[in-house]
């Protein structure tokens, strides 16, 4: 493996190489490298002045030479299946690298016309910081036209540094929390079935009305928990308070999971075999995603929303509605509730067809009683067409690193930091071999040496 891939620090010293193959290969790319700040290498200061100037002055340079800080990755196929196919709706989420240079993963996960995930960018950094957030989040704003975030949406597990970034330079985007992430705080001080079904019903309710009257019941059985949850903005964690525009009813940030355990291997290699096996990854998953394809191309929409929509049309037997004139309805359920529809605007009075574009029971059955098509009616994100534009990108494959072009300049690893974390367990230490002990000119042997020998 040291033959193929080099040692972990000629794997640092080839970035600056790999940087220049990617983009070469890649078209549409973004590589960017960030190196330590005033720290250059003999060689080089020696040899140039003016580069010295400009790295001290923190601008990244092709041909800059310095300690390694952090590199972030869009790949172009990625970019542009993003931008054609999928939700303006992102999850951010760190991960720990575990080779002995330590550092941390950021990545980006969007969402695919059949709610599965999309990554579209990642960076290595030093550690999972305000410093790393901000630079991070900056390239993503950049690469994807974010702006000041007016239409888009962020799913994160409200890391320290994410929250101040996102608040900072997306003000107008809307930021939810994964509601997992949430309960795991929630039951430090408030454990139980009764109040994790609770939380989680408030989190489900896609109306206000309905995350009320689970609020209520919260505070009935536990007024601690009802205060401990009204601290937190509602806007960050139920649906009811969620923003429309992104089409996503999404609660968790299960997308950044998936991507994180997909790479788990990757994880724990040097620094360019990490890269390789996570760019591998995403190349042979937009064929995969292709191949898969091919089985329901036919159709009009995804698998995962044909399902959504069969789960719908039979809960929709027990509604009944009422024409008012134009696009106006009145849907009665079996328990007496009654929902205001609107066919042109899309909303229903429960709020989940404007949530996630996907037409509910109560819509149904109005559609049913005019004898409309409810595939007309369903969102244009979840439509094969559109499936297809987003996996219509190609990740391309890489000569190996002995035919990279040479640029003969010195990339050095970082100083290894210590990683803010879990403690290690303290485990006792192994049985010493027969140790004897001279104390006092007795011969002794330890304690339990001595039962040992007994
Ligand atoms: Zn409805």
């Amino acid at each position: 493996m040291r033959i193929m891939n080099g040692t972990l620090e000629e794997q640092f010293q080839k970035l600056w190489d790999y940087r220049t193959e990617l983009l070469k290969r890649n078209p549409n790319s973004t590589v960017e490298i960030d190196i330590e700040p005033g720290i250059v290498s003999n060689y080089f200061t020696l040899k140039c002045f003016m580069c010295t100037f400009f790295l001290n002055s923190r601008s990244v340079l092709v041909g800059a030479v310095g300690v390694f800080r952090r590199m972030y990755i869009c790949l172009g196929g990625l970019k542009h299946g993003f931008k054609l196919g999928c939700r303006k709706f992102i999850g951010l989420d760190g991960c720990h690298l575990k080779s002995a240079y330590k550092g941390q993963l950021l990545c980006a996960v969007g969402l695919d016309g059949n709610n599965c995930m999309f990554p579209i960018a990642y960076a290595v950094v030093e550690a999972e910081k305000l410093d790393s957030w901000r630079w991070f989040v900056a390239y993503l704003v950049q690469d994807f036209d974010i702006g000041l975030g007016d239409g888009w949406s962020f799913i994160s597990d409200r890391q320290k540094g994410l929250l101040n970034v996102v608040q900072e330079m997306l003000p107008m985007a809307e930021h939810r929390y994964c509601v997992r992430h949430l309960h795991n705080n929630f039951k430090g001080k408030y454990g139980g079935r009764s109040l994790k079904d609770k939380l989680w019903a408030c989190a489900r309710a896609s109306n206000i009305e309905a995350f009320q009257v689970a609020m209520t019941n919260i505070k009935e059985e536990n007024e601690g928990a009802w205060k401990w949850l009204t601290e937190v903005p509602f806007h960050h964690w139920t649906r009811s308070h969620f923003k429309t525009e992104s089409r996503c009813d999404l609660l968790l940030n299960n997308m950044c999971e998936s991507f994180n355990r997909c790479i788990l291997g990757a994880r724990e290699q040097g620094v360019l075999l990490m890269l390789e096996m996570i760019r591998e990854y995403l190349m042979r998953r937009l064929q995969t995603k292709r191949d898969e394809m091919v089985s329901w191309e036919d159709k009009k929409f995804t698998p995962k929303i044909y399902k959504i929509i069969e789960k719908n049309k039979k809960l929709s037997g027990s509604c009944y509605s009422t024409y008012a004139g134009y696009d106006e309805f009145e849907v009665t359920t079996f328990t007496g509730s009654k929902y205001a529809v609107h066919l042109g605007n899309r909303t229903c009075g429960c709020m989940r067809w404007d949530l996630c574009g996907i037409p509910c029971q109560h819509v149904i059955s109005c559609l049913n009683r005019m004898g409309y098509s409810v595939e007309d009616y369903v969102d244009k994100v979840y439509t094969t067409a559109n499936y297809k534009k987003a996996y219509s990108g190609i990740i391309y494959p890489m000569n190996g690193h002995n035919l990279w072009e040479k640029s003969g300049l010195v990339m050095k690893p970082p100083t290894v930091e210590r990683q803010p974390g879990r403690p290690k367990k303290r485990r006792r230490p192994e049985m010493p071999d027969l140790v004897e002990k001279e104390i006092e000119g007795v011969k002794t042997l330890s304690k339990k040496t001595q039962l040992t020998v007994r």
